[in-house]
């Protein structure tokens, strides 16, 4: 009796959750949660809702405990800190993206490589998310969201903005040379802004001619229509690219993107296909080609990210869902049918 009175009295939040491996998405109630000693509660205003949230859908993420709420492009207002936070107050904007927090302790923690650290919490998958109206998270994967970033326009800088410009600034190019950026969806769109904005010279490749004019408008320098041309013969004519930024989660399209490499190019894969990639040793060999991966960034790669935005003016393009809707946002993005970004507003 004392038990049930007293769960009457909690505050609860409204929050979408999945309760098992290939279950359906559930609005739910649930208990607003309570921030640890070192944790701090977001009022979430935004979350993106971003491809790698079927690992959590689908249950393709190994330890994932169910259930749980995904979402891993958050933005909301700190209203509660646990005892020994100094660093954050209520009411300041922050954002939480895929990398949710690290240990301090282990090997990569005591170098200073956080986002390596081998016990690294995921928000979203090692704790619940933000498709909720409340979340808790620890302080070190809270960045600072710049005053004139709207949140539910600015949420997927959090995933799709970290990771493209963590990529392509760590990516050895500099201004002036090739940078292209394979694909013109979430995070294509926001990769050929970055590129641009960095002062490289930018190409967009695209399946089709179909957003040629959208290139144009993010300003992208050329574009290569790769239904028309391989992407090697269009590259030539720039002397190949210093970096190719893939981003179609889609691996059977990145292949033919070594031969458009030009001498020591490399391709950055953000882009999460889930089939092998198949390249020749060859490929590699003679023209000192490379292929690497990036994983997004910490909460300070995500504060860079935001301000950089919000100086450069470089925009999310967003649909916007109201949290029960958040399983058709999903359907929609993983049917390609979101331009570009879809976002749940709270
Ligand atoms: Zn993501
Ligand atoms: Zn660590």
């Amino acid at each position: 009796m004392y038990v049930l009175m007293w769960s009457f009295n909690m505050a609860t939040m409204r929050a979408v959750q999945v309760s098992r491996a290939k279950g359906a998405f559930e609005l739910v109630q649930r208990p607003v949660p309570e921030p640890g000693m070192r944790d701090i509660r977001l009022k979430i205003e935004a979350c993106g809702v971003c491809h790698s949230d079927m690992f959590i859908k689908e249950g393709l993420f190994p330890g994932i405990r169910y259930p749980r709420i995904p979402g891993h492009e958050i933005i909301g207002t700190i209203d509660a800190v646990g005892a020994s936070v100094k660093t954050f107050r209520l009411g300041q904007r922050v954002g939480v993206g895929w990398h949710g927090g690290h240990c301090f302790v282990c090997d990569a923690c005591r170098r200073g490589d956080f986002i390596h650290c081998n016990k690294e919490q995921i928000a979203g998958i090692s704790y619940d998310g933000g498709y909720a109206e409340y979340c808790v998270v620890p302080q070190e994967a809270a960045a600072l969201v710049p005053e004139n970033l709207d949140p539910g326009n600015s949420a997927p800088l959090m995933c799709a903005g970290v990771t493209t410009f963590n990529a392509l600034r760590n990516s050895g190019a500099r201004s002036g040379d090739v940078v292209a950026i394979q694909g013109l969806g979430g995070l294509g769109h926001l990769g050929v802004q970055f590129a641009r904005a960095m002062g490289f010279h930018t190409v967009a490749i695209s399946g089709s001619s179909a957003k040629r004019e959208l290139a144009a408008k993010l300003g992208a320098h050329e574009y290569v229509d790769t239904s028309k041309e391989s992407p090697a013969q269009a590259l030539q004519k720039w002397g190949g690219a210093h970096v190719i930024l893939a981003t179609a989660p889609d691996s059977k399209s990145m292949q033919p993107l070594i031969a458009a490499l030009g001498t020591g190019g490399r391709l950055v894969v953000v882009g999460v296909g889930t089939d092998t990639l198949p390249i020749l040793p060859l490929q590699l060999i003679g023209a000192t080609k490379s292929i690497s991966g990036w994983p997004s960034g910490t909460a300070m790669d995500s504060q860079d990210t935001m301000n950089f935005a919000a100086l450069t003016g470089i925009q999310v393009m967003v649909e916007k869902f109201p949290l029960e809707r958040a399983a058709e946002a999903y359907d929609q993005m993983m049917a390609n049918k979101v331009r570009f970004r879809a976002v749940l507003v709270m």
